[in-house]
């Protein structure tokens, strides 16, 4: 297949939307840029388009996509009932990265919800994707633009590395601004529970809602089935062999000295300063959050690109978006941590 590629920094944006949006309503895929990573895009209403992407990514059937809407009022025509909760999070954080479950319609086919009851809906942000969803006038159900298991893509680069070929368009609209996928929410429940987090924190759920909400994103292990199924599945993995570094700067600087030069480093700005090897990524200072999560899948992806066999990251607090950006990286190290 000829990928059609659109930049839109230099292309007629009304060229590039409506080009897309036709593309989608014939059934076709679309990868877009969203604030969270990018997305591949297909009809959320068409269960032959959906069923297009998990062949494209190799995604396990029942891993469910997560459906993208442009306004708010569109929930209510897949989601059977829409609590006082789901509203108030609705008006606090859409459009954004929080993907709400709901309990769900007939009109959206099973194939994209992995045969469960309820769909996970979300009102992205970013221009491009309100534009490309408003324009083909349907719901677009959309995962991360990557093969399944290695790192989300954030930037046009590596979309293009793993979906040339194999999609229709990919539209590139520079680095996402999140870099994390949205934090997944179940409101079908009278006490909401995070499922993966996100950019969304807890504690900024519970200032809306002025209550208590749970937490399930870590408490899957082998045994259980977790609510998100996509959670259960190896994730964000790069090809090198990952290993979380836990301790003080002093002792991760001391550890690495017994390192040869071959290895890769990601890590604040402050410990990459302080390194002498060669293939270091600094995330961003220690004090800014959103910068290191914007940069981590960058990051992942980088080391690929450099053939690095064994990758050293830094472990971060996991206070607030440290939740996210921890989780992400536990799965990229397969939990290996080694404490110093
Ligand atoms: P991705 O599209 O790759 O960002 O992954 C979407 C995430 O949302 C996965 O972890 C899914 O398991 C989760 N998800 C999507 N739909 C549902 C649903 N109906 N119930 C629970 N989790 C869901
Ligand atoms: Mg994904």
């Amino acid at each position: 297949m000829k990928t059609k590629i659109f930049h839109i920094d230099s292309d007629p944006i009304d060229d590039v939307i409506q080009t897309s949006a036709t593309i989608i309503q014939q059934g076709g895929l679309v990868v877009f840029p969203t604030e969270t990573v990018y997305g591949i895009g297909a009809n959320a209403l068409d269960k032959d388009a959906a069923s297009h992407i998990y062949q494209v990514k190799g995604r396990p059937s029942d891993n469910p996509l997560i459906v993208h809407i442009a306004e708010k009022e569109a929930v209510s025509l897949y989601a059977k009932e829409l609590s006082c909760d789901a509203k108030k999070l609705m008006n606090a954080f859409w459009p954004g990265p929080l993907t709400l479950v709901f309990k769900k319609k007939p009109i959206i086919p099973n194939q994209i919800t992995g045969g469960l009851d309820t769909v996970a809906i979300r009102m992205p942000s970013h221009h491009i994707a309100r534009q490309l969803i408003q324009q083909a006038k349907i719901p677009i159900c959309a995962p991360s633009a990557n093969i399944s298991g290695t790192p989300s893509s954030t930037v046009f680069k590596h979309v293009y590395d793993d979906l040339n070929g194999k999609v229709d368009v990919i539209i590139d609209g520079g680095q996402s601004t999140v870099g994390l996928e949205s934090t997944v929410l179940d409101v079908t429940q009278s006490k909401p529970v995070i499922l993966r987090p996100g950019a969304i924190t807890k504690s900024m759920i519970e200032t809306i809602l002025n209550k208590a909400i749970l937490d399930e994103s870590t408490v899957i292990t082998d045994q259980t089935i977790p609510k998100a199924p996509g959670m259960k599945y190896r994730h964000y993995a790069p090809k090198g062999n990952v290993t979380l570094l836990e301790g003080t700067h002093k002792n991760i600087i001391k550890y690495l000295d017994t390192q040869d030069n071959t290895i890769g480093v990601i890590a604040s700005n402050e410990l990459c300063q302080k390194l002498p090897h060669s293939h270091t990524f600094p995330l961003g200072p220690l004090d800014d959050k959103s910068l290191i999560a914007k940069n981590i899948f960058l990051a992942l992806r980088t080391m690929d690109e450099k053939n690095i066999a064994s990758i050293y990251i830094e472990a971060f607090d996991d206070q607030d978006l440290g939740k996210a950006i921890m989780n992400r990286l536990l799965k990229a190290a397969n939990y290996q941590v080694k404490q110093l």
